[in-house]
């Protein structure tokens, strides 16, 4: 018996989260796609079977389970043709609050979470100027009395409309003035709630998939001091952890995309007959939708390890890098290759293909681009010159 096999464990989750996508066929994203407008109706499915407040521990309301059922649940979405991108964040800002928040937080949020009176789907790292350098950052947070003053600008910050909170990161110490290079930033809970034209702006940037994704400005927003998670100026190591939960999970989520894709274009090939035969009788079309086959397996062994050391309590960064990595690969093999065999009918909104396909594309830039990942593996495995940031090489 392996030590995981994706396909059998958590099954039951498996089966609870097709059935409630099997209620969001793909007319209803497509309606949405056209529209932009956010899922609502799936995220309260979602919510309503428990299914977010997956990881949230028992005595808070939730289920109490590990990364890897998480994992299992984003997986399974995208694999049924759903996307999860509307509701995730919930999942992977969770580490952040349930290793570095206080009781109080937690008695304070996660109930609420669980319930889903209550929504965290919003994660304010990125911003215009600084891009993946993260330590670069320039919104501050800015003690004053038992509130925290915030100015600045983030870019990116998904589903920040559709969230009563979101866990922010910014600068609480001058870099210059900073212990350390990676001290001085912090990382904060803020509550959303009544704050809109009073100290916060959000403005929706239309892209080419469906993402409900924001600018947000801080002008002079007053949070309470009891805002602020763990210790002052320690905030880039705790999104550090949460990250590797973040890009396990976007990886998961590939690997179903990738499931979907593969489905999708072996069953048309299947079934598309020219030249008086199914097209899939030929290499040249088998042959594509196979290796993405063997690289989405290879890809998923490596996704489920890292959840795994996750669950353990470990810091799997180089393996959840790697898995977001592949698996980020795997899907847009598998895309490729449902595409190509579905000929002129990919480009028809309504076989899903192109929708999935430009969803699928993101994930070699978000939530950390392909480049970047290579550069860490190179730094940290291999021993060669860091490419990156301060301390770069020449
Ligand atoms: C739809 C969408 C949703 C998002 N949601 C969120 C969110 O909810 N919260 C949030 O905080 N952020 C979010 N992001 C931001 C996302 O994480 C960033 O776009 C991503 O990390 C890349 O940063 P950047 O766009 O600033 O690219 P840049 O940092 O400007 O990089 C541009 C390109 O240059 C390459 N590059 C840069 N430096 C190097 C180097 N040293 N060596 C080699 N290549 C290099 C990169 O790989 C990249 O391809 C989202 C982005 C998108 C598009």
């Amino acid at each position: 018996m392996t030590a995981f096999d994706p396909s059998t464990r958590f099954a039951d989750i498996r089966e609870g989260v097709a059935k409630i996508c099997a209620r969001f066929p793909g007319p209803y994203w497509r309606d949405l796609d056209a529209r932009r407008a956010y899922p609502t109706g799936f995220v309260e499915a979602l919510i309503a079977e428990g299914y977010l407040a997956a990881m949230i521990p028992e005595e808070y309301g939730g289920s109490g389970l590990p990364l890897t059922a998480a994992a299992v649940i984003l997986e399974e979405i995208h694999a049924q043709g759903c996307n999860a991108a509307a509701c995730h964040a919930q999942m992977y800002t969770m580490g952040t609050l349930l290793r570095h928040g206080s009781q109080a937080q937690k008695a304070a949020y996660l109930p609420g979470i669980a319930e889903g009176s209550l929504r965290l789907q919003a994660f304010g790292v990125t911003e215009p100027t600084s891009g993946t350098d993260t330590l670069a950052l320039k919104t501050t947070a800015r003690r004053e009395g038992d509130e925290y003053v915030i100015n600045g600008q983030k870019i990116w910050t998904s589903r920040a409309e559709h969230s009563d909170l979101m866990i922010l990161l910014a600068r609480t110490t001058p870099r210059e003035e900073a212990q350390s290079r990676t001290d001085g930033l912090s990382v904060f809970l803020v509550d959303l709630r009544g704050k809109m034209g009073n100290g916060i702006d959000i403005r929706p940037i239309r892209t080419m998939i469906n993402h409900a994704t924001t600018e947000v400005f801080f002008d002079n927003l007053r949070i309470p001091a009891g805002s602020l998670i763990g210790e002052e100026g320690k905030g880039f190591r705790y999104v550090l952890s949460g990250m590797n939960a973040e890009r396990i999970l976007i990886a998961a989520e590939c690997i179903g995309d990738a499931r979907w894709f593969l489905e999708k274009g072996a069953g048309y090939a299947r079934e598309r007959v020219v030249f008086g035969e199914a097209i899939g009788a030929n290499q040249g079309v088998q042959f594509p939708l196979a290796r993405a086959q063997a690289h989405m397996m290879a890809a998923e062994a490596i996704v489920y390890r890292a959840a795994a050391m996750y669950d353990a309590g470990e810091n799997p960064g180089v393996e959840a890098n790697t898995a977001k990595l592949l698996a980020s690969e795997a899907s847009w093999e598998a895309g490729e290759a449902c595409m190509q065999t579905h000929g002129g009918f990919a480009f028809a909104e309504e076989y899903d293909v192109e929708r999935k396909w430009r969803e699928a594309r993101l994930y070699q830039i978000a939530p950390i681009s392909t480049n970047l990942i290579l550069c860490y593996i190179a730094e940290q495995v291999l021993g060669l010159p860091k490419s990156y940031g301060p301390g770069r090489a020449g």
